[in-house]
């Protein structure tokens, strides 16, 4: 296990210094604010949540999906079928509940308060694609836990979901430019950063489209996708109609957000 938890934050700092360069070579769009200010805002974000989860829930994804091997539990431990086919479903199925967790998340009062904290980062670069609030975190670990739980999901799958699920995230959020046909060619199988960038209009109806993480096709399939931003990707303006000020928008105050009277 503690192999698996090596690999999985070693793809973690791979990536985010990967995305970090890439930023600074290829940037979409100008940053008008302190790019470092953000940037460790974000970060500290994501320390909290990774000591919370360590010291709150000694059950965590990884470990439930070793219980379940061990015991027999969920639907993939008590039929036979090939590792790869396995292991591809598990991966596919981890990724749809995302999906629809994202989906609820927007639609429903108090969690759209919570999530609304990684929609009101001032700009949009790697860093917010792990920018979520503690709770919003624990809630979708219990979800994953129910998930691996209910369907046996193996430990390797679990990890590879978690690294996709990462990598992909820190990359769609990524101030990258991609030129319109590489994009175009990429978004039929990944999410790319044009694509998720319309997810973060402060346009509801846009903010309402594009909720996949990893994979573009849920959105296909479940018709929430949209191609680009009304205004282009270059003036459209981020963030949510009630911007809350400014120092809820940054660590620590962010985490006060879901529970200010105005918000
Ligand atoms: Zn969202």
């Amino acid at each position: 296990m503690k192999n698996l938890r090596n690999i999985r934050v070693g793809a973690f700092i791979g990536t985010l210094v990967i995305m970090l360069i890439l930023q600074k070579i290829i940037p979409r769009r100008k940053f008008e604010f302190n790019f470092w200010k953000r940037d460790l805002s974000n970060m500290a974000i994501v320390i909290l949540n990774n000591l919370v989860i360590f010291i709150l829930l000694p059950l965590v994804p990884i470990k439930m999906a070793f219980i379940a091997q061990e015991k027999g539990i969920g639907l993939f431990n008590k039929i036979n079928i090939v590792t790869g086919v396995k292991v591809a479903i598990e991966v596919i199925l981890l990724d749809l509940l995302l999906y629809w967790q994202h989906r609820i998340f927007h639609k429903v009062g108090f969690l759209w308060k919570l999530h609304k904290m990684h929609h009101v980062d001032l700009e949009l670069d790697s860093t917010t694609g792990v920018r979520f609030h503690t709770i919003e975190i624990i809630i979708s670990t219990l979800l994953k836990i129910g998930l691996i739980a209910l369907i046996g999901a193996s430990p390797v799958s679990v990890v590879i979901f978690e690294i996709i699920l990462n990598s992909a995230s820190m990359f769609n959020h990524g101030n990258i430019y991609l030129s319109s046909k590489v994009d175009n060619i990429l978004r039929k199988i990944l999410i790319t950063p044009d694509m998720h960038r319309v997810h973060h209009s402060i346009y509801k109806n846009e903010r309402d489209k594009n909720f996949g993480f990893s994979v573009p096709w849920w959105d296909f399939i479940f018709k929430s996708y949209k191609a680009q931003p009304k205004d282009g990707h270059l003036k459209m303006k981020l963030g949510v109609e009630d911007m809350p000020k400014e120092r809820y928008t940054y660590f620590p105050g962010m985490l006060l957000l879901p529970f200010l009277k105005k918000n």
